[in-house]
């Protein structure tokens, strides 16, 4: 037994918080965590969770129009942003207590606060010292924003989700996973978006021909999308705005949503009592194992800004508690990393872009279908899915797949598994398909893309 008040302190209770002191109390650990808003963290309350269900709402728009191709005619058909938000209101709430419970159940003390580091074992909050032999930063990140003449009017993604009522016209600024995705959420609900971006086009990073595909459906479906356009300022109009634009258009709107990155939540924190070295955007510095500058101080998740998403915060709170508190030194692996985009349509992708393979491999060779699903064809949508197999000529090692187009984050999940495995396109082409489905075509694409 040591003099600290605990085994471990962790201060964030989200995505990567939550699991390491759930595991580390499992493991027999004394266990504190620190929270200064609502236990289960941007992802359960401000981020995939609410933003999803936000997606499966909007989606009957399109679900109910689809319909009548099918042979229904439903009368009268309205739509109450209120009760949807009421509703995933209510089930945040729920998945709070599920979080508080998982928590308390495991002997984990949820201390209710903003925590800060006294000195490299101390921990501050409201005014009480804790004291743990370890402790782990797990404090996520937060929004964001470019200094723009006006931009005290804009809005979150953290408001956005919240909206007392829907706006008639809105601007998103951004290119990335949230601006898309929320693009889609509002575009789908009547909303008039025009989405400004600054690159060349949505989604930076990731495939070209996914962009590409992505950008084109968006468009169909309504969103006025404005590349290699940045807005100059922002001015309130009445109960307007008035958003000025390079090449000096003037836009009115009625909303501005700013999705234009987040930043690692780690000012404040007292790291430079404890000794902890942060990088020039704020990040934490940390090793392959997530341990910081400071020998018993740890941090992981959206805090070191490596990869952003919640599954990989889990991965590395996991490989901080078999490292740390169980002598397992292990690393979180970052090849192979599936994500999705639940844009309209949603994007499933893991492995290299093409870019990105014939970069590192070389000799590639590229697979790709567009075709209409089937679903679209009675319904009339034209919406079309793309699909796109990397492989490495050598080797016939299956570097990269993507897909834009319905369900694509759910077949993606099995396919980052084969890629996990190294599976060669000779063993996708020996899988069986299964028929009649859209999935079916990343085992049966027979001719490359000259
Ligand atoms: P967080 O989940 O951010 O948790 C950090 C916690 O620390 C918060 O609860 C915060 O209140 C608390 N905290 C901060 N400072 C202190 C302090 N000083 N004292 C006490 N507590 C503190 N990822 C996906 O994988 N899929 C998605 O679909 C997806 N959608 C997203 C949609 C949106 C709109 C956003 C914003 C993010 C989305 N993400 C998604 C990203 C995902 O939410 C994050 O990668 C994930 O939550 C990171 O987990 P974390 O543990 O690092 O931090
Ligand atoms: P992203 O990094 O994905 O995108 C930021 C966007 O803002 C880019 O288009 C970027 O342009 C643009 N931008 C940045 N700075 C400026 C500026 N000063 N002026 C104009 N445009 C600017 O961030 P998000 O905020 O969309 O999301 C944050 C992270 O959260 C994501 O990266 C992801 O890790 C995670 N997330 C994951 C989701 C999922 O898994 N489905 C969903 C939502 C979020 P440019 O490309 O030119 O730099």
């Amino acid at each position: 037994m040591t003099a600290h008040d605990f085994d471990l302190i962790t201060l964030g209770a989200g995505s990567g918080g939550v699991r390491a002191s759930r595991l580390a109390a499992q493991a027999g650990r004394r266990v504190a965590v620190v929270e200064e808003s609502r236990v289960g963290g941007t992802c359960v309350m401000r981020g995939c969770v609410p933003k999803k269900l936000l997606v499966y709402g909007a989606h009957f728009a399109e679900d109910l129009t689809d319909s009548f191709g099918y042979g229904w005619s439903i009368e009268g058909l309205d739509f109450d942003w209120a009760r949807l938000v009421a509703a995933k209101n209510a089930e945040l709430n729920r998945l709070e207590g599920v979080y508080n419970r998982i928590l308390r159940d495991n002997g984990v003390t949820v201390i209710e606060g903003r925590g800060r580091l006294a000195d490299a074992h101390t921990v501050m909050v409201a005014g009480e010292a804790y004291t743990a032999d370890t402790i782990l930063i797990a404090t996520g990140g937060r929004p964001s924003l470019p200094d723009v003449p006006g931009i005290e009017h804009v809005v979150t993604s953290n408001e956005a989700l919240d909206l007392m009522q829907l706006p008639e016209r809105m601007v998103i600024v951004g290119g990335g996973y949230i601006a898309v995705e929320f693009a889609g959420i509002f575009n789908a609900l009547g909303v008039k978006v025009i989405q400004v971006l600054r690159g060349d086009t949505v989604l930076r990073g990731f495939d070209q021909d996914v962009r590409a595909a992505l950008a084109e459906e968006m468009v169909k479906k309504g969103v006025d999308l404005r590349c290699e356009t940045v807005v100059r300022s922002i001015e309130r109009a009445g109960r307007s705005y008035s958003v000025r634009l390079s090449g000096d258009e003037t836009i009115e709107t009625d909303l501005i949503l700013y999705a234009t990155g987040r930043s690692p939540n780690s000012a404040g924190l007292g790291l430079e009592s404890a000794g902890v070295a942060v990088d020039a955007n704020g990040a934490i510095v940390v090793d392959e194992y997530s341990r910081t500058s400071v020998e018993h101080i740890w941090a992981v998740g959206d805090v070191t800004d490596r990869v952003n998403l919640t599954p990989v915060a889990i991965g590395e709170a996991m490989a901080f508690v078999k490292t740390a508190l169980q002598g397992l030194p292990t690393a979180m692996a970052y090849d192979n990393i599936p994500s999705a985009v639940f844009s309209q349509p949603p994007i499933g992708t893991v492995g290299l872009t093409e870019a990105e393979a014939r970069q590192r491999h070389g000799c590639i060779d590229v697979y790709l279908s567009r075709f209409k699903p089937m679903r679209n064809i009675l319904a009339g949508r034209d919406e079309r899915t793309m699909m796109k197999l990397i492989v490495e000529r050598s080797s016939d090692r299956v570097l990269g797949v993507h897909m834009v187009g319905p369900d694509s984050p759910e077949i993606l999940q099995g396919f980052a598994v084969a890629l996990k495995c190294g599976a060669t396109k000779a063993q996708f082409d020996a899988t069986v398909g299964i028929h009649p489905s859209a999935a079916e075509e990343l085992v049966t694409m027979r001719d490359k893309r000259s």
